[in-house]
């Protein structure tokens, strides 16, 4: 569904659209949008919003994106991290230059881009330390405790029940 700034669909102006399902109209300032959660979540606020002020003739508000950064699971144990944080280059520099700082970011898998220019990636992030701030986000964003409890329950269901097989195997492999 084609919208304007403010989500509404166009030629309905009583129906807004978020998500997957909403194409802004855009115009040059505002490229196509993604199809992701991180759009549709950012999305959800201004349609709430721009409901009420539907509703009681007050001002729209303009959508506008943000975007967070990227993430990604590779496994169970290992994930990739980019986040859109400005590195000066000259830190950049010098974490790259062979020193005790750039050999203990690069063994925890921390990469800094210089050429961070608004597009471009900033903070890149592998491994286990992106698998485990990729979690860390999830649980963050999960909208109230009890969704986090469950969240991390499963989890640690799914962590102890690949433990025990892994276990099983090494005792199966043993006799
Ligand atoms: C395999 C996969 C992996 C993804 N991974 C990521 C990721 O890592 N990060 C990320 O940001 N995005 C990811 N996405 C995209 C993300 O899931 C979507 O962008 C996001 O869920 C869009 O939210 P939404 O509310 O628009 O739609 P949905 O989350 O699809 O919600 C729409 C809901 O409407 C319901 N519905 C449909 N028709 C009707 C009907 N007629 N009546 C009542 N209910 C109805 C559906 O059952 C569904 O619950 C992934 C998508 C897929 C398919």
């Amino acid at each position: 569904m084609q919208t304007d700034a403010s989500l509404r669909v166009l030629r309905h102006p009583r129906v807004f659209a978020l998500g997957d399902i909403s194409v802004s109209s855009g115009g040059r300032e505002q490229p196509a949008l993604p199809a992701t959660a991180q759009v549709a979540f950012q999305q959800a606020d201004y349609v709430a919003w721009n409901l009420w002020a539907a509703i009681n003739a007050k001002p729209m508000l303009s959508f506008s994106y943000q975007h967070l950064g990227d993430m990604m699971s590779l496994g169970t144990t290992s994930g990739a991290v980019t986040l859109p944080i400005p590195v000066p280059p000259q830190l950049s520099a010098a974490v790259q230059a062979a020193g005790p700082l750039g050999q203990l970011l690069k063994a925890a898998g921390v990469k800094l881009s210089g050429s961070y220019g608004g597009g471009a990636d900033g903070v890149t992030l592998e491994g286990p330390l992106a698998a485990a701030v990729r979690r860390a986000a999830y649980l963050y964003r999960q909208p109230t405790l009890e969704q986090q409890l469950r969240v991390a329950g499963g989890w640690a269901q799914s962590a102890s029940r690949q433990l025990r097989e892994v276990l099983g195997e090494a005792a199966g492999r043993g006799k």
